[in-house]
């Protein structure tokens, strides 16, 4: 069967993906302690896994949202090629709020959520940044000896060369969940849809429902 140009995605099959993920994750008993979304396509993602993560008698878990955005996709000129300066942050962690109501980072299990992995630019940016982000803090509060843990979810990961790389030990662990590896297409999700019903229509047509 021929892969169609564009891959529709309807709300009910992000909620399934999502419902699915959480499943997993909670049978390996790596509930995380935080959530952070990866904006604008994070958002809606970490919010519905965060319900399929909710234990009963727990807190919910917190959602903090980062903002990254490519340069290209900003039309900037004078593109940097480096990986890490081929994104710029729009919005970061709020530090001080975590600290005031949830101690730190340091320690936890993080999980960062965000809806595709394309050239895998962004999430390397993320991932790396965050990472120094508890490195600073365990610098900070001589706390050297925590471990804390991340884990990526996304709903789809493209089958293509990446311009970047994860941690291997993320990789190995289990700890990078793509719900669906989909080929190089251009996925359209429900949230950027004009005509919703028309989309949700295509995307059962696909089985992406
Ligand atoms: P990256 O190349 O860094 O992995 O992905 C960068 C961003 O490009 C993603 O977070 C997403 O916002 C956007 N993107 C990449 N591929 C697609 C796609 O097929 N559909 C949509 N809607 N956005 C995409």
């Amino acid at each position: 069967m021929s892969v169609p140009d564009k891959i529709y995605i309807s709300y009910n099959n992000v909620h399934k993906l999502c419902q699915k993920t959480a499943q997993h994750i909670l049978e390996k008993n790596e509930r995380p302690d935080i959530i952070i979304a990866i904006t604008g396509g994070g958002l809606i993602p970490a919010r519905i896994i965060r319900s399929f993560l909710k234990v009963k008698g727990e807190k919910n878990i917190p959602i903090q949202a980062i903002g990254l955005s490519l340069y290209e996709d900003l039309g900037l000129e004078n593109k940097v090629e480096t990986i890490g300066k081929e994104v710029i942050r729009t919005q970061w962690l709020d530090l001080g709020a975590l600290e005031k109501h949830f101690d730190s980072m340091i320690g936890k299990k993080i999980l960062i959520v965000d809806e595709v992995d394309d050239t895998r630019t962004t999430l390397h940016y993320a991932i790396t940044e965050l990472q120094k982000e508890v490195e600073d803090q365990q610098k900070k509060l001589n706390r050297l000896n925590e471990k804390t843990e991340f884990s990526i979810f996304v709903l789809h990961n493209k089958d293509k060369p990446k311009k970047a790389e994860l941690p291997k030990e993320m990789i190995e662990s289990g700890h990078y969940i793509a719900a669906v590896t989909v080929p190089d297409k251009w996925l359209c999700y429900p949230w950027e849809a004009q005509d919703i019903d028309e989309h949700t229509v295509l995307s059962v047509e696909q089985g992406n429902n």
